[in-house]
């Protein structure tokens, strides 16, 4: 009967755990398909929450819906990313402790995206006193400039983070935001100097050559088009119709102004990128004998006013080596290659010390310096996973990345709690689930793992190749299941593989890594560029931009940075979203079942589901529970004197807890579903 449709059969279930009939993976991609034709983007899993990109803009997130959404128990309104920022914040200020929010999912999910909804409704919904509006405008004034540095458009993604970033935000104990800090990971360095086929640098080049007024581009020496720069011209994609780079020039121009960059800052801040847009038109001749010299050097003149360092100084950097004899120092020429490896090492190193200070001064300007107590939420931001055509080790570094931070969450969620039921003595019948640990341990394992085996060769210079590292790998690595190279496969596998490839199998599937370039990037990210990059021009850089640049160039870019962060992040509370991609091609609306199913597979979500299914959503030490709730009933306050667990039995009887709704474990109560919780502690507040 048509027009008889329930709204349930109209917008499909909005919580996972409630889809009774059955647990199967369409049963699954049919609610969320259901759901994403309703633009209803937002689907639970839990307290875990799903997000499916529309690619179209939705007319959910006005101040409006962020008042809706204020105070209001997790599972009474329709799913949305606010309930989930709303309810980390209500359970941090009772519980008075940290949490962080684990965003993931692949390139063009929606990560950034999300994570830019969750800081403008802390940002626009916490309690504020004037005195403190100016941190939070600095805190949503972050984004668009680091966006502006640190995002390029990529073949994923027009507007694609090219670094990770953690973020914590500072609560006081009324809990207004009273600041933030901001770590960052893994700068994409090498786009600096190179893009692959439809892509560009970073946004911050275009918007300041397409947007900067006339004024300034004529104090930094340059011209008006992007077409005059060889690094921004590689691929030929200047233009891109999703991003406007003359608005957003002047966007970033405010956010400048808000985070305190004075005009000298900026002038500086400007410099330093123009430098590099000069240093990539530096060209070299070969002499008769094949060594590098400048002719023109009208770029170089500007690189040497720009970065105020001697002009001489910086060709003879540019074209010599130089080499510490006993006594002497020794000029070695450069060949052409090596000249242009000079440069566009400079060109990186430049830049990626312009970030880590900008990050910085971002920082500081956040910094809240009130000794008061302070709770935190942090919002993890980091780029997802990518398979390209060509994959290299940026590539790498950003899928082992994504797979420890699956390995965090098979941690927290599938593995600990499972572990926990056993531990409390509550029956269960376990779940399995795909431990990537052992893909994990293939690239991180210390003397076996492919990292490992990296540094091990970038220590023989001259000698190791990108090759002597593939062959060291074929040997160790050789019967490894998720391992395989030309070498090691059979026939059919082998049509698949050049030569110069491996091929690892991640959680998320299959991707082939091409070996060249892999030794010097990683030497590049050691900062031990003993081969080509003279000694000379690290000194230089040194001397004059450690004074400008006060950025830190000695923490290690690469993933061990990551164990760091996974410290960070075991302290504290979780909280997911998991972003999933509706289609390949940006298009709204469009809902492409192979490619969602994927992403609903390794991401694991049908295991979390059917552990939250047959798990408990809250659980809480007896002390601690009765502590809380003993109020609420006449046997238990003001003192219950006898054994916890009894009190808390107690407890629940009064409040009238059904047999099924709880479990009593060794040292804990668990609670099936948040709503009976949710109904105690309403009962809580009114009393
Ligand atoms: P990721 O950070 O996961 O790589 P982004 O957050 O940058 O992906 O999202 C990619 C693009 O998808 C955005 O530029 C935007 O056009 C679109 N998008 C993502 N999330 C949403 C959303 N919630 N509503 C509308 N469009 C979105
Ligand atoms: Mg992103």
């Amino acid at each position: 009967m048509e027009g008889a449709l329930t709204a349930r059969d109209r917008v499909g279930i909005q919580d996972f755990v409630l889809l009774d009939t059955h647990t199967s993976e369409t049963a699954f991609l049919g609610n969320l398909k259901k759901r994403f034709s309703e633009d209803l983007i937002y689907t639970y899993i839990g307290t875990l929450l799903v997000s499916v990109n529309p690619y179209k803009e939705l007319d959910i997130y006005s101040k409006k819906q962020m008042d809706i959404y204020m105070g209001v128990n997790f599972f009474e309104l329709p799913p949305h990313i606010y309930a989930l920022a709303d309810n980390a914040y209500h359970t941090m200020m009772a519980e008075a402790n940290n949490h962080f929010i684990l965003i993931s999912g692949e390139s063009g999910a929606g990560k950034t995206e999300a994570s830019k909804k969750i800081l403008q409704y802390y940002a626009v919904s916490c309690p504020s006193t004037t005195l403190l509006d100016s941190v939070r405008d600095r805190m949503l004034v972050s984004n668009p400039v680091l966006e502006a540095f640190g995002n390029a458009k990529t073949l994923k993604n027009d507007n694609s983070s090219r670094f990770g970033k953690y973020m914590d935000i500072q609560f006081d104990i009324q809990g207004d935001a009273v600041g933030g800090h901001i770590l960052s990971y893994l700068l994409e360095k090498s786009r600096v100097v190179h893009q692959n086929h439809g892509e560009r640098n970073f946004h911050i080049f275009y918007q300041l050559v397409e947007g900067g007024e006339e004024d300034l581009l004529h104090q930094l020496g340059l011209e008006s088009n992007c077409q005059h720069y060889s690094y921004l011209v590689q691929d030929e994609c200047a233009n891109v119709t999703s991003i406007n780079d003359k608005n957003d020039w002047k966007t970033v121009r405010n956010a400048l102004s808000v985070i305190d960059f004075d005009e000298s800052d900026i002038q500086h801040l400007f410099g330093i990128i123009a430098s590099v847009l000069h240093l990539g038109n530096v060209q070299f001749e070969a002499d008769s004998k094949g060594y590098a010299t400048l002719n023109k050097n009208t770029e170089l003149r500007w690189v040497s006013t720009l970065l105020g360092i001697n002009v001489q100084v910086l060709q003879e950097g540019l074209t010599y080596r130089k080499i510490e004899a006993k006594t002497d120092e020794v000029l070695s020429p450069f060949t052409v290659d090596h000249a242009i490896y000079a440069r566009n090492a400079l060109a990186k190193a430049i830049y990626g010390r312009t970030f880590t200070w900008l990050v910085n001064k971002i920082n500081d300007s956040m910094e809240n310096k009130e000794p008061s107590r302070k709770t935190v939420i942090g919002l993890l931001d980091i780029y997802g996973f990518e398979v390209f055509y060509v994959n290299s080790f940026e590539q790498f570094c950003i899928n082992y990345c994504n797979e420890k931070l699956q390995q965090l969450f098979i941690q927290l969620t599938l593995k600990s709690e499972q572990e926990e039921y056993e531990a409390e003595g509550i029956g269960w019948e376990p779940v399995q689930f795909f431990n990537n640990k052992i893909i994990c341990d293939l690239v991180e394992e210390k003397h076996r793992g492919i990292i490992s085996v990296l540094d091990e060769e970038c220590l023989r210079p001259g000698e190791a190749t990108d090759f002597t590292f593939l062959e060291k790998l074929e040997e160790k690595m050789g019967s490894h299941p998720h391992f395989i190279t030309h070498k090691l496969s059979d026939k059919k596998i082998r049509k698949t593989l050049d030569r110069g490839d491996f091929r690892l199998l991640h959680y998320a599937g299959e991707v082939t890594y091409g070996v060249v370039g892999f030794i010097d990037k990683n030497n590049d990210m050691l900062y031990r560029n003993i081969k080509y990059v003279s000694l000379l021009l690290w000194s230089i850089i040194h001397v004059y931009l450690t004074d400008k640049l006060l950025g830190d160039s000695t923490t290690d870019p690469r993933p061990s940075s990551l164990l760091g962060l996974t410290d960070i992040l075991m302290s504290k509370e979780p909280w997911y979203v998991r972003c999933l991609k509706s289609n390949e091609s940006k298009q709204p609306g469009r809902f492409d079942d192979v490619l969602v199913r994927h992403q609903v597979k390794y991401l694991g979500l049908m295991e979390h589901l059917r552990v939250r299914r047959a798990g408990f959503a809250y659980r809480r030490r007896y002390e601690l529970f009765l502590q809380r709730y003993k109020p609420l009933c006449p046997a238990t306050w003001p003192h219950w004197r006898g054994v916890a667990a009894e009190g808390v039995e107690v407890l629940v009887q009064h409040l009238g807890y059904l047999p099924d709704e709880y479990k009593m474990g060794r040292t804990k109560i668990f609670i099936r579903h948040p709503r009976t919780l949710f109904a105690t502690e309403d009962a809580f507040e009114v009393c």
